[in-house]
């Protein structure tokens, strides 16, 4: 079964992790575009020098970049793979230029999954959450801390906490997504392929969840 899915949702509600999850469970890749951007800004390129400033900011980086680094993902896996897209799009600009993008790829969306979680649920994961520095594995202080602290189970690599975690840049981070991501919801459900995902539980049963409705998906499919 392939699937061609999207995530949205605030930052903190999980999207990454369950993303991480689903995408082993079901052999598909994760293309994370945090995570792409993050790599470039420690590869210290061009594009990861202008990156910096702007997501230690709070704000997104412009449409073009990160649509332009999904489409070279996209087309170096060839279509016969299923895929993962954590945070992208997050505009609606992004959204037509995805669907042009997988246009071209001749391949469509089989859904788009809204990870929702509460205010609340957000600011204490983003607050406890950190991040193996080599891997990129996330631990959260509080729910899935790692083995031995400071340290990745994985890898032994040193677990840091994100430049843009910081109280003041994640109210800021909430805002952007309001503003610009938000209506993305919209556009989605009308284009019949939401599904409304509830993360505020622990970790295990909001992929259950995720999962329950990926399955509505293949009902749809007829599979
Ligand atoms: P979160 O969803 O928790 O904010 P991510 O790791 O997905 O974290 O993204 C971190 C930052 O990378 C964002 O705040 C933004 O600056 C930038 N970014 C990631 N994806 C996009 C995108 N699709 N468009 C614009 N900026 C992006
Ligand atoms: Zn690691």
């Amino acid at each position: 079964m392939i699937y061609r899915l999207v995530f949205l949702g605030p930052p903190g509600a999980g999207k990454g992790t369950i993303a991480q999850a689903m995408a082993e469970a079901f052999g598909i890749t994760q293309i994370s575009t945090g995570s792409l951007l993050r790599e470039e800004v420690e590869s210290q390129t061009e594009l990861g020098k202008k990156a910096k400033a702007i997501m230690d900011a709070g704000q997104y980086v412009d449409d073009e970049t990160v649509a332009s680094i999904v489409e070279n993902k996209l087309a170096s896996m060839g279509k016969e793979k299923g895929f993962i897209l954590d945070g992208f799009p997050r505009t609606i600009k992004q959204a037509e230029m995805l669907e042009s993008i997988m246009q071209k790829l001749g391949i469509a969306l089989d859904a788009v999954l809204d990870i929702e979680a509460s205010d609340d649920t957000i600011i204490e994961r983003l607050g406890g959450r950190v991040q193996c520095s080599k891997c990129g594995k996330v631990y959260n202080l509080k729910n899935v801390p790692p083995e031995e602290e400071g340290k990745c189970d994985g890898c032994s690599g040193k677990l840091v906490k994100r430049d843009d975690d910081k109280p003041e840049i994640i109210k800021m981070r909430l805002e952007t997504y309001r503003k610009k991501t938000e209506p993305l919801i919209s556009h989605y459900r009308e284009k019949r392929l939401l599904l409304t995902i509830d993360a505020n539980g622990a970790l295990k049963e909001n992929i259950d969840n995720a999962e329950k409705a990926l399955k509505r998906i293949n009902e749809k499919k007829g599979e």
